[in-house]
């Protein structure tokens, strides 16, 4: 016979025929006549009942292995279920238990475990209703982000992680080298590069965008959607040192264009995740964040709304009793800023876009008025931040001298600057951090908890 998943299972009709299951057991219920087992294989949130009526002596010495936890095989035949809670039941006559899971030993019994506990056993946590719905939604939105730039032309470029030019300036970097440290320590002497693995310092990326650019100025719409690293020490609820970061630039695109594509391409994720992944956002609903469906619902019918980061400043301003970091014009946005925008005056997500220069990336493209860059971030609802991007300054001698203003090394840059050299385009994209995709579907609080090891300062077991 060949094996069903739990969800292919459970979407036939009950119509007596004989399947085998396999999974692990959530839970065993006893009573005076029958035994009931929930078994679930990560198929779906939901368990498929297997019950075992009137068991004989035989069985029975199975069964009583097959506690919260066990592997088992179950074989029966699929009838409508009597009671309420679900369609349709296994009719079991033959039980298999293939790994045991002591009671005394298995730390994930019946009960609600804390997500603060689940962290600690994060090897095990994928077991739970909580992390499982949260490794499918993970899985459906990495799909639909290749199939929404595939869909429109786009391609994806494999952009390094080892990155030997210190010029990305997103955050600070992780170091790689193969230098002996203790042994160099131990002699005195000062580090010679050349030595290194690379013959200079290498570091682990903190974004694919200067390299994706590269395509981007010959293939015209293009992605990446890779792991990025950064060395930052935020021991926040929305900050990871190992993240996964979608990046499209696209050529021949303004700012609003880019903004125009990134409200498609969240409004897309957001209905593939209602239309697909129903009942795991249901179970987050009811668990996790109250609301959330007609939250994500609401998202899709209306435009996003904008504001230039003067403006929301000075919004800000007017309201400066309600933050612990008072706003003014030139201060880096902090998530209780971003989050007062987008609660209480947008009502949803939210475009801010001109900042000031100098809280922004040397790429970004200067405005007339010689004090704002065409950048935006897309903030949302509950934490903030979810999208940042720009328009790229695409004028040599403007991005030299900016170079120049800060004391960036110009040499290291100078791949950079031939796309400006040779073949210049208006150009812009955008970076959407997967994690906090994540947190915004699943309405879950911690980035911690939507990546399946979680690095971040002091944190990188398993
Ligand atoms: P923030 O201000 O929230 O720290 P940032 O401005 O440093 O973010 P960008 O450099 O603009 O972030 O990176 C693009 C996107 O990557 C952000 O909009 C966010 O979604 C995500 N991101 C940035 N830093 C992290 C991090 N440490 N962990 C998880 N996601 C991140
Ligand atoms: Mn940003």
């Amino acid at each position: 016979m060949k094996l069903m998943t739990v969800k292919e299972i459970t979407a036939l009709e009950p119509d007596g025929r004989e399947v085998v299951v396999k999974g692990w057991v959530r839970t065993r219920r006893e009573t005076k006549t029958a035994v009931f087992l929930e078994v679930n294989d990560g198929s779906r949130l939901g368990n498929l009942q297997c019950v075992f009526d009137a068991p004989g002596p035989e069985l029975a010495s199975e069964l009583s292995k097959a506690g919260t936890g066990a592997s088992v095989a179950v074989e029966g035949r699929l009838v409508p279920s009597p009671a309420a809670g679900q369609r349709l039941e296994v009719k079991a006559h033959a039980l298999r238990v293939i790994g045991e899971a002591p009671a005394e030993s298995y730390p994930l019994q019946k009960k609600a475990h804390s997500l603060e506990f689940l962290r600690e056993i994060a090897h095990l946590r994928p077991r739970t209703n909580t992390f499982g719905a949260v490794a499918r939604v993970r899985n459906r939105m990495a799909y639909a982000i290749h199939e929404f730039f595939q869909a429109r032309g786009f391609v994806y470029v494999h952009t390094p992680l080892i990155t030997a030019s210190d010029c990305e300036g997103a955050g600070a970097m992780f170091q790689v080298t193969t230098l002996d440290l203790d042994r160099l320590a131990q002699s005195g002497q000062a580090v010679d590069y050349t030595k290194d693995f690379f013959g200079k310092p290498a570091y682990l990326t903190v974004s694919g965008q200067l390299n994706v650019e590269t395509y981007c100025e010959a293939l015209s719409r293009v992605y990446t959607f890779g792991p990025t690293f950064r060395a930052e020490n935020s021991n926040t609820t929305r900050h990871l040192s190992e993240f996964w970061m979608i990046e499209p630039e696209v050529a021949f695109a303004e700012l609003s264009d880019n903004m125009e594509l990134a409200e498609e391409f969240l409004k897309h994720l957001v209905r593939t995740a209602l239309a697909d992944c129903a009942e795991d956002l249901a179970f987050f609903d009811q668990r996790i964040q109250p609301g959330l469906v007609d939250s994500l619902k609401a998202v899709l019918e209306r435009p996003f709304a904008h504001m230039t980061y003067t403006e929301a400043v000075a919004l800000l301003e007017k309201n400066a009793e309600h933050f612990e970091v008072k706003p003014y014009w030139g201060l880096d946005l902090m998530s209780e800023h971003e989050k007062f925008l987008c609660e209480k005056i947008a009502g949803g997500p939210l475009f801010l876009t001109d900042y000031p220069k100098e809280i922004k990336s040397f790429y970004m493209k200067q405005n007339a008025d010689g004090k704002t860059v065409r950048a935006m971030d897309l903030l949302v609802p509950r934490f903030g931040e979810i999208i940042g991007g720009s328009e790229r300054e695409d004028d040599l001698a403007k991005l030299e001298t900016r170079i120049r203003e800060l004391g960036l090394d110009e040499k290291a840059y100078s791949w950079y600057l031939d796309l400006r050299r040779f073949g210049t385009t208006p150009h812009s994209g955008f970076g959407l951090g997967f994690e906090r995709l994540i947190l915004y579907v699943t309405g879950m609080g911690n980035i911690r908890d939507v990546i399946p090891f979680p690095r971040a300062p002091k944190l990188a077991d398993f």
